[in-house]
C-alpha cells in the first residue's frame, strides 16, 4: 500500500476509534492510556509502589495515568522524542539503549525501583514480521535493564509482539520472574500483533 494511502486510512480509523475519542475527553495524550489502565486494573501493577521508570514514554499518556492515579509516585519517563512536560513527571529525551542514558536513569534513582514499564516500539514499517523482530529486541533490552533496576518485589510490563522472538522472551522471563502473564488489552487493536508481558517478583 502507498504511504499516503496508509496515512489516509490511519486518519479515518483514528476518527472512528472510541478510545481515541475517550482519550481526548479525558485529557490524555494517547489512546495507549487505556492499555495501561486495563493492565493495571487486572494485575495491580502500581499498588504500593513509588518509583517507576516509563520507557518509550512519548507522547506521555502512561506517565499521565500514573501520576493522576498514584499521586505520590516518582516517575522518570524517557523517549527518543521530546514531548510536552507533564507536571511532577521527570523526563529524559534520548535513546534508552545508549549506556549514557541508562546511567542517567540509574543516577536519578540511586536505588532499586518498584516498576519498569515499556511501551517502546519503532515506527511501523508495514512489514509486521520485521516490526515484531525490532520490537522484540527492545523488549529484551528493557527486560535486561529491569532486572538490573528492580527491587525483589518489582514488576516489569512491556509491549511484546507475536513474532519469532516471542517464545524465547517469555521463557527467559519465566526464569527471572516468579509470575509471568501475557495479556492483550481490549483497547489494543485487534489487527495488531501487540500484546503485553507482565512480570512480577524477581526469583
Ligand atoms: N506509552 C506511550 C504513551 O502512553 O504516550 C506511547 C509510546 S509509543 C507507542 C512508542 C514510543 O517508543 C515512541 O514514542 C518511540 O519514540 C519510543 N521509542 C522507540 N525506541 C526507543 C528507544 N530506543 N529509546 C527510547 N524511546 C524509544
Amino acid at each position: 500500500m502507498k504511504k499516503n494511502k496508509i496515512s489516509k486510512n490511519w486518519i479515518i480509523r483514528q476518527k472512528r476509534d472510541i478510545f481515541v475519542r475517550q482519550s481526548k475527553i479525558e485529557g490524555y495524550r494517547s489512546r495507549a492510556i487505556y492499555k495501561l489502565k486495563e493492565i493495571d486494573e487486572k494485575f495491580k501493577i502500581f499498588k504500593n509502589t513509588t518509583s517507576i521508570i516509563d520507557l518509550g514514554a512519548a507522547p506521555g499518556s502512561w506517565s499521565q495515568y500514573i501520576i493522576r492515579q498514584y499521586k505520590k509516585s516518582l516517575v522518570l519517563a524517557i523517549d527518543l522524542l521530546d514531548f510536552e512536560n507533564i507536571d511532577k513527571v521527570n523526563k529524559i529525551v534520548g535513546d534508552f539503549t545508549k549506556s549514557e542514558n541508562k546511567e542517567k536513569i540509574k543516577n536519578f534513582f540511586n536505588k532499586k525501583v518498584d516498576v519498569v514499564i515499556s511501551d517502546m516500539a519503532v515506527n511501523t514499517t508495514g512489514n509486521k514480521n520485521l516490526d515484531a523482530i525490532v520490537t522484540g529486541e527492545l523488549c529484551i533490552e528493557a527486560m535486561e535493564f529491569a532486572l538490573e533496576m528492580l527491587d525483589k518485589k518489582g514488576k516489569f510490563v512491556s509491549k511484546i509482539f507475536m513474532g519469532s522472538s516471542f517464545n524465547e522472551i517469555v521463557a527467559d522471563a519465566k526464569k527471572k520472574f516468579k509470575e509471568v502473564n501475557i495479556f492483550k488489552p481490549l483497547s489494543s487493536r485487534k489487527d495488531s500483533k501487540e500484546s503485553f508481558i507482565i512480570c512480577k517478583f524477581l526469583r
